[in-house]
C-alpha cells in the first residue's frame, strides 16, 4: 500500500514537473530535481530576438567573439551593421573590463616568475590599442567601418596626443616595480619616432629599454608577424629574455620568439596580419 502511494505521488510530481517545464519554456532557467539533486536547465532560447526577429547586436557579438578567437582572419573592415555595436563596446565598460581581465592575468603571471635580476628580463608592449588608445581617431572613422587609411592615421598619430589605455599603463607600472624592463615594439613607421616618444611620455610611459618602430625599407611588403618576429629575435640575440608579450593583434603574439607568455587585448576595430 505504501509503495502504491509512493508511486502515485511520484507520478503526480512528474506530471507537475512536466507542466512546469512547458510553462517555463522560454524563461531564463528551469529547475529540475532528480535523485535529490537540483539541475538548472538553460533553454537554448535567447532572451532577446523573440519571434525570430533579427537582432543585429547578437550577430555582432558572435562576430566579435570569432574575431578575438582568431577564427575570422584577414578582415578589412568591420561589418557595416556592427558600427554601433563596436562603437558602444569600445566606448563602454565592457571593453575596459575585458582589458582589465587580460592585464590582471598578465600581472599575476609576472608575479609568479623567478626573475634572474640581471636586467635582461623584458616585457614586449605593442603600442596602438595596447599602450596607447586611438579611440579619438577611430570614433571619427566609423570604428573600423572605413578601410584603414595609413596616411590619415599617420597624421593623427603624428599629433602625439593619443591617451593611454589605463589598464595597460597599470600593468606597465606594476611590471617595472617587479624589475621587468619594457620594450615597445610597434608597427608604426620610423618616421613617427619623435611624436611617438613624446606621446608615450605624456601618457605616463617614462621608463623603457627600447622603442622599436618599423623600418619601411627593411620590412617593405612584409607582414606584421614577420617584422615583429624578426625584431624579437634581435632582442633575444642581444641577451634579453622576453618573459611576456602583450598586444591587441594576433600578429603581435604569433610567429617566432614570441616570449614565454603572450597576452591578447581586445580589438574589434581592425585586423593586421
Ligand atoms: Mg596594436
Amino acid at each position: 500500500m505504501v509503495r502504491l502511494v509512493s508511486l502515485i505521488i511520484f507520478s503526480l510530481a512528474t506530471i507537475l514537473l512536466a507542466t512546469k517545464s512547458s510553462l517555463c519554456h522560454g524563461k531564463t532557467t528551469l529547475n529540475l530535481v532528480d535523485h535529490g539533486i537540483t539541475f538548472s536547465i538553460f533553454p537554448l532560447r535567447l532572451k532577446s530576438g523573440l519571434g525570430g526577429h533579427y537582432i543585429p547586436e547578437i550577430s555582432c557579438s558572435s562576430w566579435r567573439l570569432a574575431v578575438e578567437a582568431h577564427n575570422i582572419i584577414d578582415w578589412k573592415t568591420i561589418p557595416q551593421e556592427c558600427e554601433g555595436y563596436v562603437g558602444n563596446y569600445v566606448l563602454g565598460k565592457q571593453y575596459r573590463e575585458d582589458s582589465k581581465a587580460v592585464t590582471e592575468e598578465a600581472y599575476k603571471y609576472a608575479q609568479s616568475l623567478n626573475l634572474v635580476g640581471d636586467g635582461k628580463d623584458i616585457w614586449v608592449f605593442d603600442i596602438d590599442e595596447t599602450s596607447l588608445s586611438n579611440l579619438p581617431y577611430y570614433a571619427q572613422h566609423g570604428f573600423g567601418v572605413e578601410p584603414f587609411n595609413e596616411t590619415s592615421f599617420s597624421e593623427w598619430a603624428d599629433h602625439g596626443i593619443a591617451p593611454p589605455l589605463p589598464e595597460s599603463r597599470t600593468l606597465y607600472k606594476n611590471l617595472l616595480n617587479l624589475g621587468i624592463k619594457v620594450v615597445f615594439l610597434t608597427g608604426r613607421s620610423e618616421s613617427l619616432r619623435d611624436s611617438t616618444l613624446k606621446n608615450l611620455k605624456d601618457a605616463g610611459y617614462n621608463t623603457f629599454e627600447a622603442l622599436i618602430l618599423r623600418n619601411s625599407t627593411e620590412y617593405n611588403g612584409k607582414t606584421g608577424v614577420t617584422y615583429k618576429s624578426s625584431e624579437r629575435k634581435k632582442l633575444e640575440e642581444k641577451g634579453y629574455r622576453i618573459v611576456g608579450n602583450i598586444g591587441d593583434q594576433w600578429s603581435d603574439i604569433l610567429g617566432t620568439n614570441t616570449g614565454n607568455r603572450t597576452f591578447k587585448l581586445p580589438d574589434p576595430m581592425y585586423y593586421i596580419s
